[in-house]
């Protein structure tokens, strides 16, 4: 089905995200009803303060006699479904930090009263252990598909990186998301594209983190970001980040070894870059178009 050879998305996230809504809301009505599932699963959930000790803490998840507990930051998101609906930004935050602690109720190998513990400990230490970080991408994606499920995104949408931007706004008003996990889910959708989303500082001009499509963690080829290093001279998003830009979110077609210094792939890929300031970050989005790896 998938054009790409560099293309692994993992099915088993997929599948359990389905199974999940054929089993309780359904797709039928969007935005999904993500607040509905816990009371078909028997699952409690509660706004609450008590549990949480700062506000980077957004959701979490207990399991007490085998029975699953969800608690939302009251500090963050209010005391209620009521109150988080007053700011579109938080209400749509809260949505995918429900869906991701189900993800954490649901996926088989989250179930694990140990794990479950460790999460909690271990947010302390910003998730230093990384088969925990794992564990928290896992819930991310379950979130990503629960909320937009890929068998109900436009086809036309897929894979039509010169308007992802355009795209992800119409997904992220259809599905009550944030514009990001929009983007991330078009992007993580993307079976021709190698392609990784940027995520830089507009007060240090650091990068802080990425979010690689598996075509592109797969691609290798010295192609690779680092994160706390310094937006490279010559980006686009340099330029958003002087100023120099007058326009954003067009794609330009640049020199790969701009972003990618070290790249050792073939001469005629290509590289492409769009980037967007939004409020506290700018986003990059860098696409590999690499025809010589269809050759064989
Ligand atoms: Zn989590």
């Amino acid at each position: 089905m998938t054009s790409n050879p560099y293309f692994f998305r993992d099915q088993n996230i997929i599948n359990h995200s389905n199974k999940l809504l054929i089993e309780t809301v359904g797709t039928d009505d969007l935005p999904i009803n993500v607040f509905d599932i816990p009371e078909y699963l028997d699952i409690n959930f509660e706004f609450t303060s008590e549990k949480f000790k700062s506000a980077k803490e957004l959701g979490l998840t207990e399991i007490i006699n085998d029975k699953f507990y969800i608690y939302l930051n009251a500090n963050v998101f209010g005391n209620s479904i009521e109150e988080a609906k007053k700011d579109t930004t938080q209400w749509r935050r809260c949505r995918f930090t429900l869906a991701h602690e189900l993800g954490h109720c649901f996926l088989p190998n989250h179930i694990d009263v140990n794990i479950q513990k460790n999460f909690q400990e271990d947010s302390v230490n910003s998730l230093k252990n990384s088969y925990l970080k794992q564990k928290e991408v896992e819930a991310d994606g379950f979130a990503s598909e629960l909320l937009i499920p890929s068998k109900t995104v436009n086809k036309s949408f897929l894979d039509d990186s010169k308007n992802l931007f355009k795209n992800a706004k119409i997904l992220s008003e259809t599905y009550d998301v944030s514009l990001q996990v929009a983007i991330m889910q078009l992007i993580s959708l993307s079976t021709a594209n190698i392609c990784v989303c940027v995520f830089s500082s507009p007060y240090n001009g650091k990068i802080i983190s990425y979010k690689p499509a598996d075509s592109f963690r797969y691609y290798g080829n010295g192609a690779r970001i680092e994160v706390k290093t310094e937006v490279p001279q010559n980006s686009i998003a340099k330029k958003l980040l002087n100023g120099d830009l007058r326009q954003e979110g067009i794609p330009n077609t640049l020199d790969i070894y701009y972003w990618f210094p070290e790249f050792r792939g073939s001469d005629e890929a290509k590289l492409t870059e769009c980037s967007v300031h939004f409020n506290h970050y700018i986003l990059t989005y860098l696409e590999i178009t690499d025809t010589s790896i269809y050759g064989y």
